[in-house]
């Protein structure tokens, strides 16, 4: 008899233990969770401006945080991510959801105010061409006074201009050894955007200036008496580049000044990575437009981009 009782006592607690099991599996099985969902992967701003990302799916439960407060800063209510501009520049902002620690990521570009077209005599305006990369092109060349103007003229690293452009005048290489100025030199003291005109202003690198060609409708024109390219984007934004050739004292190519009014050649900030004395231009002329590589001691003139 007492064996029995407890035999179904043991009987009773093992039910039991199976039923709990059971109802802990079910309210396991109601909740479900929602992975974290938002709205935007890249966000352009301007200075001053404020912009928002949705948060489309998550559990209610937020952190938003930036990869730099000098450009950008972000707070989370509710289901709104508030982007705060401080400075020009990206920054990536991390949503992380703290209920399954999921997270999500856009990038915001802070930039200036630009135009489709100079909207006044007071170069260099930032202009928008509605390219991918929200990459903004200056309206005329460092050291011009207009669109058409030709400017300064740069030995690639050199950020002054000069009477002779030569391998002995390159002020970047001394005894055949060349000063170590990186292999992308956009934002740097070798940059002759950055050091002319400061702030957000560089000098494009290469894969900006294959975005300029690839993007917009280029036609060989004259403007106020200056042969030149104009670069249509697909937003209806437009720049003029002149023809302003470049110049060079050395052999084999000695002779000052060539190809003025044929030729638009135009440094960008990348170096060839496997040959440390050439860097890549971007060129057009009647006949179409191109990217090819140079001599950097070579002066061309810089069309500068925001950053
Ligand atoms: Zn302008």
């Amino acid at each position: 008899m007492k064996n029995n009782i407890i035999y179904h006592l043991l009987l009773l607690l093992l039910l039991m233990a199976t039923m709990s099991f059971a109802s802990c599996k079910d309210d396991k099985h109601e909740m479900v969770y929602k992975s974290l969902k938002i709205n935007s992967t890249r966000l352009f701003l301007v200075i001053g401006e404020q912009g928002t990302v949705k948060i489309n799916s998550g559990n209610g439960y937020y952190r938003a945080q930036s990869s730099d407060a000098n450009v950008a800063t972000a707070t989370v209510s509710g289901e709104t991510v508030t982007v705060t501009t401080v400075g020009y520049g990206k920054a990536t902002i991390t949503v992380t959801d703290r209920i399954i620690l999921e997270t999500a990521t856009f990038e915001v570009t802070v930039q200036p105010k630009s135009y489709l077209t100079c909207p006044d005599n007071r170069h260099p305006h930032p202009i928008n061409l509605g390219l991918p990369s929200g990459t903004l092109w200056a309206c005329r060349n460092v050291y011009a006074s207009s669109p058409e103007d030709y400017g300064g003229y740069f030995a690639w690293g050199e950020t002054e201009t000069k009477w002779e452009y030569s391998w002995s005048e390159y002020t970047l290489r001394n005894n055949s050894t060349f000063t170590d100025i990186g292999s992308d030199i956009a934002g740097t003291q070798y940059d002759a955007a950055h050091v002319r005109w400061g702030g957000f202003w560089v000098m494009p690198s290469k894969e900006q200036q294959d975005e300029l060609r690839m993007n917009c409708t280029y036609t060989w024109t004259i403007k106020n008496g200056i042969s030149g390219g104009q670069f249509t984007g697909p937003n209806g934004g437009t720049i003029f580049l002149p023809a302003a050739g470049f110049r060079c004292n050395d052999e084999p190519k000695a002779g000052d000044h060539f190809y003025v009014g044929y030729h638009g050649i135009y440094w960008s900030s990348t170096q060839i990575p496997w040959n440390e004395y050439r860097a890549f231009y971007f060129s057009f002329n009647e006949s179409g437009q191109y990217s090819n590589e140079e001599v950097r001691y070579i002066g061309l003139p810089v069309r500068p981009v925001s950053r």
